[in-house]
């Protein structure tokens, strides 16, 4: 049986960065990854993600997300690519909303640059939005988007020129720790760890049963529509955004690639699925969910459908992310459950999985412990 210092299982976003991350350390190891190297199965793929330093969701990634954006364009060095663009990202609501409170809290508490404005302003300064009077926004210049498929390719990639294997189409069907390691077993072979790193995105519970209740996937749909005015939502002049309207929340960026307006909306239609079993057609019901969206907020964007895609998020019940060693087993590392907001991190939680896989422990451990199982303590089943 080969024997490697580290496997890692799923190599999406995170797992990608986490096997980059170990190879530079002059570890053997091996990622193992069931369908392709960047694939429109998991939770990766769209084109798109949101990156921005002004954070709602918690100061506590702040920190991470300073280290993230350095990260990011290390790996466009690395890759002569680039990866993240900057567009300024917009974080849009009531006043008095957890989206604008929050973003402006992390903004004062960081010195980060940012501008606030009421719904007139920001029209007028951005014309693709509509905002209605009454919302406030907040602008932080770092805002932007990155490039998903290009980010995961541009890991593995990485993580091969400095000797790490990577196996596509081999899915791990189960793994047993034992003292000193932990064996893998795949559909076509079986392998030895000192240690594992999961990175199964929606897929987490098959492997880690304890995660059933903490880590629980869920369908979404984004959609992209050709602008009836292409001018205004170039990344030149729309930020992306972040916007806690009544309807729900939604998030766009500006055109790039498909080459259309980009929109989705958080928890979608609220649809737990099985991450192997997802209805992957597109609905009716689908589209109408963000046209509302776009009718109401960006209407000189409401041209015909360009392209449609489902995609999963892995929500934990506190929607902060799951970063630990496993409860029960040695040598067991899970990055999951990253709740809808995880890509943006992926550079750094492949540096902290490394960590955690070498030594144990990493060096930002005071950052991490919002992302301790022991939290849901009382809550797992
Ligand atoms: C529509 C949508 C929009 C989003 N927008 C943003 C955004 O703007 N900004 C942001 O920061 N985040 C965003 N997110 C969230 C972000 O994309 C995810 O948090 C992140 O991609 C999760 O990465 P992951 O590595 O956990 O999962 P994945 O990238 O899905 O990786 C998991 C991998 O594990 C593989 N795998 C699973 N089981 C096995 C097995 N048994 N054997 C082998 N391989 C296996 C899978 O095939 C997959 O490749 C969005 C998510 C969605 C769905």
């Amino acid at each position: 049986m080969r024997e490697f210092d580290a496997i890692v299982v799923g190599v999406g976003g995170m797992g990608s960065a986490t096997a980059y991350h170990l190879a530079r350390r002059g570890q053997q190891v091996l990622g193992l990854e069931q369908f392709d190297r960047a694939h429109d199965f998991g939770s990766s793929h769209g084109v798109t993600r949101i990156i921005r330093m002004a954070y709602a969701e918690g100061a506590g990634y702040v920190p991470l997300l300073l280290r993230a954006y350095t990260l990011w364009r290390e790996l466009e060095t690395l890759a002569g690519e680039r990866l993240l663009y900057v567009t300024g990202g917009v974080d849009a609501g009531a006043p008095d909303s957890a989206t604008v409170r929050g973003s402006l809290a992390t903004c004062r508490q960081f010195g980060l640059d940012h501008q606030e404005f009421d719904a007139a302003s920001l029209n007028a300064k951005y014309p693709g939005y509509r905002f209605p009077k009454g919302m406030a926004a907040v602008l932080q210049p770092d805002g932007g988007f990155l490039a998903p498929e290009a980010c995961v390719v541009n890991y593995v990639k990485a993580a091969q020129a400095l000797g790490a294997e990577i196996h596509t189409r081999e899915r791990v069907i189960g793994w047993d720790s034992f003292a000193g390691g932990v064996e893998v077993r795949t559909e076509h072979d079986s392998y030895r760890t000192r240690s594992l790193v999961i990175t199964a995105g929606p897929w987490a519970s098959q492997l880690c049963p304890e995660l059933v209740p903490l880590a629980i996937p869920e369908r979404q749909v984004v959609l992209w529509a050709a602008p009836l005015r292409p001018e205004l939502f170039q990344p030149a002049v729309f930020p992306v955004f972040n916007l806690e309207a009544p309807e729900g929340r939604f998030y766009g960026c500006p055109v790039f690639g498909v080459p259309g307006f980009k929109i989705g909306k958080y928890h979608h239609r609220r649809e737990v699925v099985d991450p192997s079993g997802i209805d992957r057609e597109i609905h009716a019901e689908d589209e109408a969910v963000l046209r509302e969206g776009i009718r109401q907020y960006f209407p000189d964007a409401d041209g015909p459908p360009l392209a449609m895609k489902t995609c999963m998020f892995t929500n934990s019940p506190d929607e902060h992310f799951i970063l630990d060693a496993h409860p029960e087993a040695d040598n067991v590392y899970i990055a999951a459950g990253f709740s809808g907001h995880g890509f943006k991190f992926s550079s750094v939680v492949g540096e902290i999985m490394a960590d955690l896989a070498l030594d144990g422990g990493t060096k930002y451990s005071n950052r991490i412990g919002m992302f301790r199982l022991a939290r849901f303590h009382g809550k797992a089943g």
